[in-house]
């Protein structure tokens, strides 16, 4: 997708700041984190939202979770407990149209998740 930020991201175009990548995913560091630790994973694959699940072969849709995982276990973040957060659409707040994923941890979180 040649207007996507997160496309950009992936093929090097825009900078992040690196943490993990494979064949089907890429994780980055959040811009504007909201806990202590807040990481990104990215699906290779570009679709706008998890509503697009469909256009993912079962591999790539495995592997960002599998790459959650492994990013929170990179940053520390297995033994204490981390949250991972997917924002669909409007009502979600969505505002990249990529599909990726919040590996958010390093700190107690509330109960509450809205
Ligand atoms: P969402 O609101 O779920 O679509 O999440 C998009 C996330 O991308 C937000 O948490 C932003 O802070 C983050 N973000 C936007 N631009 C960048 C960037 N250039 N590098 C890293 N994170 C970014
Ligand atoms: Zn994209």
């Amino acid at each position: 997708m040649d207007d996507c930020l997160f496309c950009k991201i992936i093929k090097g175009d825009i900078p992040s700041n690196k943490i993990y990548e494979d064949e089907d995913t890429y994780a980055f560091f959040d811009i504007h984190p909201q806990t202590r630790v807040h990481a990104l994973v990215v699906s290779k694959h570009h679709i706008p939202d998890l509503g697009y699940n469909a256009e993912l072969s079962d591999h790539e849709l495995a592997a960002c979770l599998r790459a959650c995982a492994a990013v929170a276990t990179q940053l520390g973040l297995a033994q204490g407990g981390y949250r991972v957060v997917n924002n669909c659409g409007k009502d979600a707040c969505q505002t990249v149209q990529h599909l990726h994923f919040h590996i958010l941890g390093g700190q107690q979180m509330a109960e509450r998740m809205a």
